[in-house]
């Protein structure tokens, strides 16, 4: 089983450490000639998602990612990633939109931008979640499922081949989140 990891900007190599620790064969995703390789599944790291937006269109990314995840291949979207994936952006333009989620970006406010919290992850238990100006997802909607929430707000959605959380695993030394993703694949 092979992971593709969009590696335009943000935090990709923490999860390449993950899958590292997970036995998980990797590659990054940097240029259009990498869609060529074979892979089974995708992460989109947290980072600046207007950023990676626009670098998918420029790089003429958008429409393979699009379509590989709308054909059902596994995807994990961290943060950026999440917003990345839903179909509502509250006051913005999309961009992959094809989870049914609602998000609202940088909900947190400037003070609470970012903080540390232990919760519950539906099928898995407590794990740590660390947030950095973070979004929440406000609703989910069609097909989505709630996995996490933090002070009722929702944190953590799957719909189908597609998981999504506002945090990121991949900055704890926690492989419970991952380990979840992989068991998506196979
Ligand atoms: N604030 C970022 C955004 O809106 C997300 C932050 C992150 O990925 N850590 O894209």
């Amino acid at each position: 089983m092979t992971v593709a990891i969009l590696a335009l900007q943000g935090a990709f190599a923490e999860h390449g450490q993950m899958l590292d620790k997970l036995g998980a064969d990797h590659f990054e995703i940097r240029q259009k000639k990498d869609l060529e390789k074979e892979f089974d599944a995708l992460i989109l790291p947290g980072g600046e998602s207007t950023v990676m937006g626009k670098l998918l269109h420029d790089l003429v990314l958008y429409e393979s990612i699009r379509d590989k995840i709308l054909a059902g291949m596994p995807v994990f979207g961290t943060c950026a990633g999440l917003i990345l994936l839903a179909k509502d952006i509250e006051e913005e333009a999309t961009h992959l939109a094809t989870m049914d989620i609602r998000v609202k970006r940088n909900a947190y406010g400037r003070q609470l931008g970012s903080f540390y919290t232990e919760d519950e992850f539906r099928g898995i238990g407590e794990i740590p979640m660390t947030f950095i100006r973070a979004p929440y997802i406000a609703e989910v909607f069609g097909e989505a499922e709630v996995l996490a929430r933090v002070d009722g707000k929702i944190v953590a959605a799957r719909q189908n081949n597609q998981l999504v959380t506002a945090f990121h695993p991949e900055l704890s030394d926690d492989l419970k989140v991952h380990q979840y993703f992989l068991n998506m694949i196979s």
